[in-house]
């Protein structure tokens, strides 16, 4: 019996060996070739260069890739402006002047309407939901649909948690004191406060505080209190208004040009996927560990007056948020199968919630 078993064991290690020698006679020569073979890509960014959280998001990728793959491929990382302008991230990855790009799917609405999306939803999803659409309620499949048609590959590779509503020198009691406002409020939030009769103004990052402080703009939002708190926004704003009904867990992306992503080896496109993951973690964690010390300063150093947008007003803008979404949606059939898809998805979700977070967040200040 033992012999019979050491025969077999002999056996089955002598096929098992001549099979990896036959692999390694046939096949062992461009593999090595190519895992010797070094990448050298450029990574375009919406940011500006090395910007908190979000800029160091892009940097810690390209890290994070070069540190998995033993510096097989090296990523460099461009902030918006250096190599080309932020809004033309989009273009320069898709038509293969870079590789890569980083920023979010909102600012390519004039590309496909159906990008905003996969960016921020206003009433839509929070990180974990958003992450669970996309990851496995088939949202990333879209996505991938949509920007294939312009030669590109989307990641989620970071998230902004849920934003602050935005800073006013007025209080918001009713949806009539939104009415004529000038606000710089991007992408879908600002179509909806157009239909509230506000004036939805796109200013760049760097010279929101400037139109605030001169009252170019009567309020703007930016991103919480982190970020708002670097950009003094309370210098020219006195209420703080949450939550974020228009940002509600902000989903950063990576792009990468199809041809590019084609010519990889598959370790190293699994490298570039693990490191989309982990940005995507990194980044929300980040935002929701600093957020609140932020926050503190601004309240209790720089004595900014909280306010929460009153229930009523919310209640208005989610349905003409509903409304704006249809619009959209309405608009072309990858918008439709896009939004189809989060609905159905937001239904199911929000049943589990409804016994699973919800009744957590009610409990956890008992
Ligand atoms: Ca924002």
């Amino acid at each position: 019996m033992a012999d019979e078993k050491r025969r077999d064991f002999i056996k089955k290690v002598g096929i098992g060996a001549a099979a990896v020698g036959a692999g390694l006679a046939t096949s062992s020569v461009p593999a090595m070739a190519k895992k010797e073979k070094t990448y050298r890509w450029k990574m375009v960014t919406t940011w500006p260069p090395h910007f908190p959280m979000l800029g160091e998001g892009a940097d810690n990728f390209a890290k994070w890739v070069k540190e998995m793959s033993g510096g097989r491929l090296e990523i460099s990382v461009y902030g918006g402006g250096e190599l080309v302008p932020p809004l033309g991230v989009f273009d320069a990855v898709s038509q293969g002047t870079v590789e890569m790009g980083h920023g979010a799917a909102y600012y390519w609405a004039g590309k496909s309407p159906a990008t905003q999306f996969f960016a921020a939803v206003p009433f839509g999803f929070n990180a974990q939901s958003l992450n669970a659409w996309l990851y496995s309620g088939g949202g990333l499949q879209i996505w991938e649909e949509v920007y294939a048609k312009f030669n590109l590959k989307p990641f989620v590779a970071g998230n902004t948690g849920v934003q602050m509503g935005g800073w006013f020198n007025k209080e918001i009691n009713t949806v009539d004191d939104l009415k004529g406002l000038k606000m710089r409020i991007p992408g879908l939030g600002g179509k909806v406060l157009a239909k509230a009769g506000g004036n939805a103004v796109l200013v760049a990052g760097g010279e929101i505080y400037t139109n605030l402080d001169r009252g170019v703009i009567d309020a703007t939002e930016w991103v919480g209190p982190f970020h708002d708190l670097k950009l003094g926004f309370y210098k020219a704003a006195k209420y703080y208004y949450y939550p974020g009904w228009h940002e509600c867990g902000t989903c950063i992306e990576a792009m990468v040009n199809l041809n590019a992503w084609n010519s990889l080896p598959d370790d190293l496109k699994a490298i570039v996927e693990a490191a989309a993951y982990k940005c995507n973690m990194w980044m929300l964690s980040e935002f929701e560990a600093k957020n609140n010390a932020a926050l503190n300063e601004l309240i209790n150093k720089h004595k900014v007056e909280l306010r929460q947008f009153p229930e009523p007003v919310l209640k208005k803008l989610k349905e003409l948020a509903k409304e704006v979404l249809e619009e959209v949606a309405d608009s072309d059939p990858m918008s439709r199968k896009a939004y189809d898809s989060f609905l159905q998805f937001q239904e199911t979700i929000y049943d589990w919630n409804k016994l699973s977070e919800e009744p957590y967040q009610r409990m956890k200040y008992l």
